[in-house]
């Protein structure tokens, strides 16, 4: 049997009852609902001391509530909007309420965070680095427990007019791709914290990001070989785990690494997670949007395409980046002339000393011109650990100049050695030093025999049968591959050291010139994301009710969300107006005028109180018009749908801006 429902808070009035609690009222949760029936915060407009006082409530409580609904409401504004997007689901519900006290028969929001985290409960302290669209902080989150966990806390940047409609877009994107995942190798979101502004509450990795340690100056000693191959299985198994979600990460690359211990690494930064969608399981990107040239495949930067295949290609420019101590991929090649030295000239990264020629391979693999071509993540695994480099011990001190010094018991790891060569190349486990040294100096470790006579070559097809998991077009591709010639060790790109790796991401199909000719492949018609007539790509629920009649105007880039202008300028003071009707510009009396912001207010998610009075204004009152012509201009600046698109949208979803702004999110 469950329990009474006397038991239990109904799951539409636990914000009142988590408000109460915060300030240490609960007690007058029952007498507020049942005595004085509010169900919602709007509900004390009406209510009055008098009341209150017939509950039993002392004044210094009561002033303690209107503060607590002050706070709520100023927070429920800048939330609604938030928590629409991000499932639908009241944040009250989750925010303060301890697992064990949570009514056990309410359901769980569906679709929703993990935990939302009250403001209060998160301090921050340093800054650890800033992103695309915000900074990210060291900071420490206390539970209801009491208990203080480390965390990192990335906030949104605000501009003085507000968060950019795509920046909060992204941010809002990666918070609901993170709330969804859970692998080792994937940085974990913890909460997110309602506030101005909005915050981000992850897992901290300790230790940075994988390209700052990558960079780190002496005396920090380079990373070993062996550590490298492990944070690339790691990185493989992680990005396998994405790809079978259907994701696509889009921005794979050293500095989106972190070291949550000096071991393991984690994929972080879901800004441009993209869905993957169709047969052919690829996103084109809507429009010119900043994406990292130097990392993507030639289909992305041709066409916008992204695809697993083309997260194989940036995870060969991660490898390549491990194996060049950070190093940036391209450094000083204009945007434009990468494609043209992919397509073109068939140049590839050279490879790099620390790499060996096996591992290397495998980054070959990952930039086959046609993205059929490329190893999937799960045979990459496979590849890995071919290319694993053997390992070995010192058995005589090698001291001639020019050598890899070592002592004897020196772990070694070969980076190249085959049983025809005399000198091998390795690392010194030590020393971390790199050189060539005497074959004969090292015992290799899993045969117990002298180097002198075993191979270490890896890769060879002779042991690519261990492999599980495989596609069969993976199996296909077993057969040895002819591979573009790396042209680019050849042709001695460039490749400068830089102070800090280039975050620009600048989008190379808005850069000229454009190559012309030499592509794999013809450029393919980019999607249009505008809404056609006739709702093609919108769901079919709920049912339409408009008609799509009007063409759709072409997609356009956002503007930056500018400040709201009254629409009229109303003066407040209208000569002759009683002093009851002042506040609406004459049009009704104060109350009435108060009474109809706030249904404004309540409905439209994310709107200020003045631009409630300034839309019904706009109305001369008319508070459903009201409404919908804020609800089309948060759809607009969210989207990159024009308001008539927009106000289409919304018809379409009878004016439920949540699902509207859920479906216009899924199209950017
Ligand atoms: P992002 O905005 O994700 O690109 O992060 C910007 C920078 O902040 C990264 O390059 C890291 O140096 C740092 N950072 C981000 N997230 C974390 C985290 N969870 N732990 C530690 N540092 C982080």
């Amino acid at each position: 049997m469950g329990p009474s429902p006397d038991m239990f808070p109904e799951a539409g009035s636990l914000w009142l009852l988590q408000l109460l609690r915060n300030i240490q009222l609960a007690q007058f949760y029952r007498p507020i609902l049942e005595e004085l029936n509010v169900t919602r915060p709007e509900h004390f407009h009406f209510v009055r001391p008098e009341d209150l006082d017939s509950i039993g409530m002392g004044r210094p409580a009561q002033r303690r509530l209107a503060e607590a609904l002050k706070r709520h409401r100023s927070g429920v504004k800048s939330k609604n909007w938030v928590y629409k997007i991000l499932g639908g689901f009241v944040p009250e519900q989750k925010e303060t309420i301890p697992p064990s006290d949570r009514p056990p028969n309410l359901p769980e929001p569906e679709g929703g965070l993990k935990c939302l985290i009250p403001e209060s409960a998160v301090c921050r302290r340093e800054l650890l680095g800033s992103g695309c669209f915000g900074v990210v902080h060291r900071g420490l989150w206390t539970l209801p427990s009491g208990q203080s966990v480390p965390v990192a806390v990335k906030s949104l940047r605000v501009g003085p007019e507000g968060p950019v409609g795509t920046e909060l877009g992204d941010f809002l994107r990666e918070v609901s791709v993170m709330m969804k995942l859970e692998h080792p190798h994937v940085l974990c979101l913890h909460g997110l914290v309602l506030g101005q502004p909005l915050q981000m509450v992850m897992e901290l990795a300790p230790l940075g990001s994988l390209h700052a340690r990558l960079t780190a100056p002496a005396p920090t000693p380079p990373l070993p070989v062996t550590l490298l191959c492990l944070f690339l299985r790691q990185l493989a198994g992680a990005m396998l785990y994405l790809g079978a979600r259907g994701l696509v990460h889009r921005d794979l690359a050293t500095r989106n690494l972190l070291l949550a211990s000096p071991c393991t690494i984690k994929v972080a930064d879901f800004g441009l997670v993209r869905p993957l969608s169709g047969a052919r399981g690829r996103y084109v990107m809507g429009g010119p949007r900043p994406i990292p040239y130097a990392w993507c495949a030639p289909e992305s930067l041709r066409q916008g395409a992204f695809s697993s295949a083309s997260d194989v290609w940036m995870f060969g420019v991660t490898l390549w980046e491990m194996f060049s101590g950070g190093e940036e991929p391209w450094a000083g090649v204009p945007p434009y002339l990468i494609l043209q030295l992919l397509e073109k000239d068939r140049a590839r990264l050279p490879r790099p000393p620390l790499c060996s020629r096996a591992l290397y391979s495998v980054a070959l693999r990952c930039w086959a011109p046609h993205p059929s071509d490329r190893p999937s993540f799960s045979y990459l695994e496979g590849l890995l650990q071919e290319a694993w480099p053997s390992e070995g011990r010192c058995v005589r001190d090698v001291t001639e100049p020019g050598a890899l010094q070592m002592e004897p018991g020196d772990s070694i790891t070969i980076i190249e050695g085959s049983p025809d060569s005399t000198t091998w190349k390795g690392q010194n486990g030590r020393t971390f030093k790199v050189g060539g040294f005497p074959a004969s100096a090292v015992m290799l470790a899993d045969s117990g025999s002298s180097s002198a006579t075993r191979a270490v070559h890896r890769g060879s097809p002779g042991r690519r049968q261990r492999y599980q998991g495989n596609t069969d077009r993976d199996r296909e591709k077993e057969k040895p591959q002819d591979l573009p010639p790396a042209q680019g060790q050849r042709r001695k790109v460039p490749l400068q050291r830089m102070k800090g790796i280039s975050k620009s991401l600048e989008s190379v199909l808005s850069l000229g010139p454009r190559p012309t000719g030499g592509g794999s492949s013809p450029p393919e018609p980019r999607r249009e994301r505008a809404v056609p007539p006739g709702l093609q790509g919108l769901p079919p629920h709920p049912p339409f009710t408009s008609s799509f009649s009007q063409p759709s105007q072409p997609p356009r880039e956002r503007p930056p969300r500018p400040k709201r202008e009254p629409l009229h300028n109303h003066r407040i003071n209208t000569p002759g107006a009683s002093k009851a009707t002042v506040l609406s510009g004459g049009l009704f009396p104060d109350t009435e005028w108060q009474r109809r912001i706030t249904e404004v207010e309540v409905s439209v998610h994310g709107v200020t109180h003045q631009e409630c009075q300034v839309a019904l204004r706009a109305t001369g009152g008319d508070v459903v018009s009201a409404i919908q012509n804020l609800k089309v201009e948060q759809l607009f600046y969210l989207s990159s749908q024009s308001r008539a698109d927009c106000r289409r949208i919304l018809e379409h979803y009878q004016w439920d801006l949540s699902a509207a702004s859920r479906y216009v999110l899924a199209q950017s």
